[in-house]
């Protein structure tokens, strides 16, 4: 997911925080948050956004309803329910063809292609 994107979202749900935060300290702590995370300069926000607006089940249902799902590996680090153990933010890209493989950190990456074949790589499995 790009950064643009991410920011758009991050904006729009510091709009509507009161719809979604009930507690007004769990409210202000995530603004706060949000507010650190847009004033990152431009390409160094990706990951800090993605961590706050996943940090809470309510965020991430609100970020899930937003997105594309067509875009699945993204839509499924969001959609998780609340309570499930969220996989550490890595992507796991495979050569179709053969066992070349790399991680990624951040989905929002192109994730290249493989050496040996020139196929571009796509996410794994697993
Ligand atoms: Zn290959």
């Amino acid at each position: 997911m790009q950064e643009e994107v991410l920011r758009e979202l991050a904006t729009s749900l510091r709009g509507e925080l009161e719809q979604i935060i009930g507690d007004e300290d769990e409210r202000m702590a995530l603004a706060a948050e949000l507010d650190a995370a847009l004033a990152l300069p431009a390409g160094e926000a990706g990951l800090k956004l993605i961590a706050t607006l996943r940090a809470r089940p309510q965020t991430r249902e609100w970020v899930a309803t937003r997105i594309d799902a067509g875009e699945p590996e993204t839509w499924r680090m969001f959609a998780v329910p609340p309570g499930v153990i969220i996989a550490p933010l890595r992507v796991h890209v495979v050569c179709p063809r053969c066992d070349y493989d790399r991680f990624f950190v951040s989905p929002g990456e192109d994730f290249g292609r493989c050496p040996r074949h020139g196929l571009r790589l796509v996410p794994a499995e697993d």
